[in-house]
């Protein structure tokens, strides 16, 4: 069904208006933003807290995460904003709430539409909680970078549905914000949501909390990812238990290394957006990682689009294993940071750290080597699709691989939101109980 009210009935309308109005002013620049910091953490006085409140206007940035795009959020070095996909699922979800409000930090939270429906208390909790609430699809279906419009259009429409009416009276708490289960992107779902003025979150780095690893594996990857970038977005699942064991750790290192929480929320009408230049949406890499970029043939990058930018986990076990069988380990032809750009030149090159790749272990060292290549490949897809302006085959044939990203608890989530929706059908005689059983033995088996 179509969700006009979205932006029709809340405090959303009217911040292009109210936007004009404050630039005229000049009253951007001396607006403040109210902030929790670890100084008001009732009871937590060595809480890490939340350094500062981000405003965001999506009309202007409608998609943000360096993985796929080349913008992100204007954040500082070490500043960082956690989000957590695919709740709520009450058992984890309610844990990480708790593993939060301890320390008094602020989040963005992906919720999906037919857990909104079970669990329509988990929602409310997190408007209560002051957290940021957007959406991620009605079903959580991994295939948004292949669906007909229409169905793409009922799978945003119907989440955001399910989790205002979760939010009831409070409906216009809900952000314009959204992230592609699996981070499957296609240029018609990211037409149709930038239409609607919802932005489309990516993210700058994953944890793979979604595999099985174990949550020490979860902190090390949360960490090191972020530490090769220095700052960014940060994307977890707060229905995964190995996340609830792995959360405290990872914002207990976050403060020992002096990193900052900055907490995301839409421009409104009585809340305009935080004043940012251009080029601080552009995520730089650090002097460290460029100079240990091999050098290649550069790379012209204006007009780079959106093309995918895929991580070391975008690809899945099986592949890797394929990889790992035709790989020589050689150098990848990492792409060669930018001459000084043109002027119709993006402002800055967006590329990972290798360090955000380095693992230890004798496989994972050679699984290294296997993502690199894989990334080598995939950047050189991506520059051709640049510089000859592919063919719509050729464009699905490289957004394809893109479509291999297994972010999000992918198939898990699908599977919990589908069995939820059994559970929920009018025929079903399970008790509230029934579903939560029922998704805990899936996860068990996916896991
Ligand atoms: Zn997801």
């Amino acid at each position: 069904m179509g969700d006009e009210s979205f932006f029709m009935g809340g405090a959303w309308r009217g911040v292009g208006l109210w936007r004009q109005t404050a630039l005229a002013c000049g009253l951007l620049a001396g607006l403040a933003v109210h902030t929790a910091s670890a100084a008001d953490c009732p009871g937590h006085p060595n809480a890490l807290g939340t350094s500062r409140t981000l405003v965001v206007d999506p009309r202007e940035h409608p998609r943000i995460g360096t993985m796929q795009y080349p913008e992100t959020l204007p954040l500082a070095d070490h500043e960082v904003v956690l989000t957590f996909d695919d709740g709520p699922l009450p058992r984890n979800s309610n844990k990480v709430l708790d593993i939060l409000a301890a320390e008094c930090v602020k989040a963005t939270f992906f919720t999906i539409g037919e857990m909104a429906r079970f669990s329509p208390e988990g929602v409310r909790k997190l408007l209560a909680a002051d957290h940021t609430i957007g959406t991620h699809t009605q079903t959580h279906p991994l295939s948004m970078n292949r669906m007909p419009t229409e169905r793409a259009k009922q799978e945003i429409d119907d989440g955001i549905a399910s989790t205002k009416a979760a939010l009831g009276d409070n409906a216009d708490a809900l952000a314009p914000f959204f992230r592609i289960p699996g981070l499957l992107r296609a240029d018609n779902v990211e037409d149709y949501l930038a239409e609607q003025g919802i932005q489309v979150w990516s993210a700058d780095f994953l944890a793979d909390d979604w595999r099985h690893i174990s949550s020490a594996r979860v902190y090390d990857l949360a960490i090191s990812r972020l530490e090769a970038k220095g700052r960014g977005i940060l994307l977890l699942h707060d229905i995964q238990a190995r996340t609830v064991a792995a959360l405290p750790r990872i914002l207990e290192t976050l403060k020992a290394r002096g990193y900052r929480i900055v907490h995301v929320v839409p421009a409104t009408a009585e809340r305009p957006a935080t004043p940012t230049e251009p080029q601080e949406w552009q995520l730089h890499p650090s002097p460290e990682a460029v100079a240990q970029w091999p050098q290649v043939p550069n790379f012209v990058f204006a007009n780079l689009g959106n093309l995918p930018a895929p991580a070391r986990s975008d690809f899945d076990e099986a592949e890797q294993t394929t990889s790992l069988l035709q790989t020589s380990f050689s150098r990848p032809s990492w792409p060669q940071p930018p001459e000084p750009a043109p002027e119709n030149a993006m402002p800055t090159l967006v590329a990972p750290a290798s360090s955000l790749f380095e693992l230890q272990g004798g496989l994972d060292v050679a699984r290294h080597g296997a993502a690199l290549s894989h990334r080598a490949r995939m950047a050189s897809v991506a520059h051709e699709a640049d510089s000859k302006r592919l063919s719509p085959r050729e464009a699905r044939r490289a957004n394809s691989r893109q479509g291999r990203l297994a972010h999000a608890g992918g198939r898990q989530a699908r599977r919990a939101a589908a069995n939820v929706s059994r559970q929920n059908a009018p025929s079903a005689t399970a008790t509230r109980r029934g579903p939560v059983k029922r998704m805990v033995q899936v996860r068990k088996r996916r896991v």
